[in-house]
Formats: structure tokens, sequence, C-alpha cells
């Protein structure tokens, strides 16, 4: 693992527009794991991904769903954004909620995700955020295994 990134986003629209940034440049078969805790902005990121990847539908907490599928853009690939917590987090459960996607299709967005995506690949993103004073909102980027040579064009975008 490269050394972790931290940034700082002081209202909720600094960090939407990181999600854009980390939106536009997801692929197919992506996997970000955002962890923090409830209230931290992990939703309020995932929105932001979501414009950045241009997939239709409106984003909510994903708690009494598990799983929701976003449809992609033209062009695009679809949002898969998941609740690892209901899960147990064991997100290999995915394959069995019969998503109407083809999950190395899309790009997977997975809140309470830390720790539940070992089994699924070794590429994947950690977006940690933290609550610092009143609206203030670290975010510390780890990378595992290909997103290493990513995180520097995020950070640049
Ligand atoms: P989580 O999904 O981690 O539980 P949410 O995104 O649902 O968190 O909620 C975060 C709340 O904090 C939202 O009401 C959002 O408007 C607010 N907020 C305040 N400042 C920020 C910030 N700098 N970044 C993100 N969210 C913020
Ligand atoms: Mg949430």
């Amino acid at each position: 693992m490269v050394a972790a990134l931290s940034m700082v986003f002081p209202t909720p629209e600094e960090t939407m527009d990181f999600g854009r940034a980390l939106g536009r440049a997801l692929r197919a078969g992506d996997l970000v794991l955002l962890a923090g805790p409830l209230g931290a902005g992990k939703t309020t990121l995932t929105r932001g991904i979501a414009d950045g990847l241009g997939v239709g539908g409106r984003v909510s907490s994903p708690t009494f769903v598990l799983a929701r599928v976003h449809p992609a853009g033209a062009p695009g690939v679809p949002l898969v954004h998941v609740d690892a917590y209901r899960l147990g987090g064991d997100l290999s459960q995915l394959d069995d909620l019969d998503l109407d996607t083809d999950l190395e299709r899309s790009a997977i967005v997975v809140e309470w995700g830390e720790g539940s995506a070992e089994r699924l690949s070794d590429d994947y993103l950690v977006v940690r955020l933290d609550r610092r004073e009143d609206d203030v909102r670290e975010i510390t980027l780890e990378p595992h295994g290909t997103w290493t040579e990513r995180v520097p064009e995020l950070t640049t975008a």
C-alpha cells in the first residue's frame, strides 16, 4: 500500500465535488469501500460519485434495500450502491441478491465496506471519512492493488 492521502472538505458540496471526480474516474469492475461513522458523509459522497458516473436514479441510503442499482448513462457503467453492514460484512452475498446488473460490468460503492472486500478482489480503494469540527470532513484514500497507480490521477483532477 502506498502512503494514504488525506484531504479536507469543509462543506457537503465540496465532498460531492470530490465524489464527482472519483465517479468520472471509475470503470467497470471497480470497487470502492466507504468507511466512517454514521453521518460522516458516505451517502453524500456517493451522490457525487453517481453524478460523476452519469448514472440514473436518486441516491439514498441503501440501508433498507441492501443494494441499489443505478442504471448506466450512455456511455458509462452502472453503479451498485451497497450497505455492507446489512449484508453482515459478506460482500460475496451480493451474488445472491439477483441484482439486475452484471457486477463485473458495474462500479461498486460499498458503505460500511471496510473489511468486507478481501474475498471479492485484491484491487480496491478504501475512502475513509472522518468528522472534524462542525461540518468539516477529512477524507483519506487508502489504495490497494492497482488503485495505488490510480490515486494520484484523482487528486490532480
Ligand atoms: P453517512 O452515509 O456516512 O451516514 P450521510 O451522507 O447520510 O452520511 O450524511 C452526512 C450528513 O452530514 C449530511 O446531512 C450532510 O449534509 C452533512 N455534512 C455536513 N458537512 C459535510 C461535509 N463537509 N461533507 C459531507 N457531508 C456533510
Ligand atoms: Mg449512508
